[in-house]
């Protein structure tokens, strides 16, 4: 039986390792911190669970898919539960928009904000399917592995104007400036400047409303434990806590991993969820391909980072916030354009406040409550910033502004915290400049463009995860491992070895 070593336990990671053991190849997941999620990591403290980063689950079908390969059911491991509304909008105008998946709703807070933009919706919607079905449903698990590929997609690229950003494709359907915000904001969870990036991502819009937006009970965290319980009751080998110093090499071949204690693990297949940039710089970087690879990737664009506060609250949440809201500031435009290029944090803030007690108290003690907030920021390349003595400042800032727009008596009540700073992506999860989806979803770093799922050298070295195809989110990255898992099967001769 062949061998894998999977360096990484992102989503991307674990769903990978999953499929590999799913299909019988003795698969180790080797993850450098204490716990397994990677982003998706999980925080307890005084009483209250914090989950570190995804919270928004669309998808859930991908997720679902990773259980049935060996034949099991994803409701015998963890609940999934849906939430409504999706988000809740609110602007500094006293405008609110209930981002709902019922359409006579959305048409009636639509009508309300502008009559016109109901039809210029559902032209919007119907554009958002065609791109969800092109650009996910068909080629969201394909490996891009050369310009061939992309050439054989590029007539439908070009039908659907993916070479418009996302948020001029929105404003040709829509007038509000609310609503164009409404419908282009989503790229911001990928790491993508709505401005900037591929209109191909309003193929978000189309995801949630198809099947829906969901939270794990218990938390994302409860979702990463049910893929580690899924894979090692497959026979997968997790080792935690074990830093990975190496990917050893053998001419074109990789032949296993160095962890930092020395210890090495031969491997036929070597796989690396880890930060792409660390991957070749840091891993490879004894190689030629690795020093030469990591000098190609650190010249390309790079997502922002994001400044992270968890809070823990001594009363309940309030009566009108529900799970997921944006918090919009002043400005859209020029905001964005300094998280993505401004050398400092900006003067006001965009906010998004995550309050899970709202769909499941067990998160908190009775009568508290979980919460965390996170601001785009730039990363670490565009504002190298001394983090230690920004990180307080902006937390305050963040306070008073959800103090005063979402949660009365917050800092009365605060009775926990905790931040997650640029620098802290930079140095928990090895994350080039600090960002916090890896490269930049701009369509000339898209597909083909982003990292390939097998190492263009060395042939038996994968990757997975947000650096590669088709990106960032929980949705990317499991494709991703789809597209992964596709080329080793692919790669493995009939009798189980890897060809050459
Ligand atoms: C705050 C935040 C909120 C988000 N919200 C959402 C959301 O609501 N919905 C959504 O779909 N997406 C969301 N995302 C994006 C999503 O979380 C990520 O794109 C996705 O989880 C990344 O998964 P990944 O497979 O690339 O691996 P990562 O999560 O990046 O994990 C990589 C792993 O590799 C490990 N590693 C690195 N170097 C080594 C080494 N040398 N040896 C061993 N291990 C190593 C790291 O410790 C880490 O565990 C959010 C992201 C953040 C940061």
């Amino acid at each position: 039986m062949p061998k894998a070593v999977v360096i990484g336990s992102g989503f991307g990671g674990l769903a990978l390792a999953v499929r590999l053991q799913s299909a019988g190849i003795d698969t180790t997941l080797i993850e450098a911190r204490p716990r397994p999620g990677g982003r998706a990591y999980v925080y307890i403290q005084d009483g209250f669970v914090f989950d570190a980063g995804p919270t928004v689950l669309t998808d859930p079908t991908c997720l679902e898919a990773l259980f049935a390969l060996s034949g099991r059911s994803i409701d015998d491991y963890v609940t999934l539960v849906p939430v409504s509304p999706f988000y809740q909008l609110r602007w500094e105008d006293g405008t609110r928009f209930d981002y709902v998946n019922d359409q006579e709703t959305l048409d009636r807070q639509i009508a309300a904000l502008n009559p016109a933009d109901v039809e210029g919706y559902r032209r919007f919607l119907a554009y958002s399917k065609a791109l969800l079905e092109e650009g996910y449903i068909k080629l969201g698990a394909e490996p891009f592995l050369d310009f061939g590929a992309m050439l054989r997609v590029a007539p439908q690229l070009v039908r659907l104007q993916a070479y418009r950003s996302l948020y001029a494709k929105v404003a040709s359907f829509i007038a509000d400036e609310h609503l164009r915000q409404a419908f282009s904001f989503h790229t911001l969870l990928v790491g993508g400047n709505p401005f900037s990036t591929s209109s191909i991502y309003g193929l978000i819009h189309a995801l949630e409303r198809k099947w829906g937006v969901w939270f794990a009970r218990g938390g994302t965290g409860a979702l990463v434990a049910a893929l580690v319980r899924l894979f090692e009751e497959l026979g997968g080998t997790v080792r935690l806590g074990a830093p990975v110093a190496r990917i050893l090499t053998d001419g074109a071949r990789a032949t296993g991993v160095a962890l930092e204690s020395g210890e090495t693990i031969p491997a036929d297949i070597v796989a690396s969820n880890a930060d792409i940039v660390h991957t070749y710089g840091t891993l490879l970087g004894g190689t030629e391909r690795g020093r030469k690879e990591a000098a190609r990737l650190t010249r390309k664009r790079y997502s922002n980072s994001l400044f992270v506060l968890y809070f823990g609250l001594d009363r309940e949440v309030p009566d009108d916030l529900p799970h997921h809201t944006v918090l919009f500031g002043p400005r859209y435009r020029g905001l964005i354009d300094e998280i993505f290029t401004g050398a400092a944090v900006p003067e006001d803030l965009s906010l998004y406040l995550h309050a899970p007690s709202k769909t499941d108290p067990s998160l908190a003690q009775p009568s508290q409550s979980a919460y965390y907030v996170l601001a785009p920021v730039p990363h670490l390349g565009a504002a190298p910033l001394d983090w230690a003595v920004e990180g307080p400042r902006v937390a305050e800032r963040i306070l008073s502004i959800v103090e005063a727009r979402a949660i009365p008596r917050l800092r009365e009540t605060l009775v926990s915290s905790r931040i997650f700073t640029p620098a802290d992506f930079h140095s928990e999860l090895n994350a080039h400049l600090g960002s916090a989806f890896s490269l930049e979803p701009i369509l000339t770093q898209s597909a083909a463009f982003r990292c390939h799922n097998r190492d263009d050298v060395i042939s038996n070295l994968y990757l997975v995860g947000a650096g590669t195809h088709p990106g960032a989110g929980v949705p990317g990255v499991v494709a991703s491992a789809k597209a992964t898992a596709g080329l080793i099967l692919d790669d493995l001769a009939p009798d189980g070895r890897l060809a050459s």
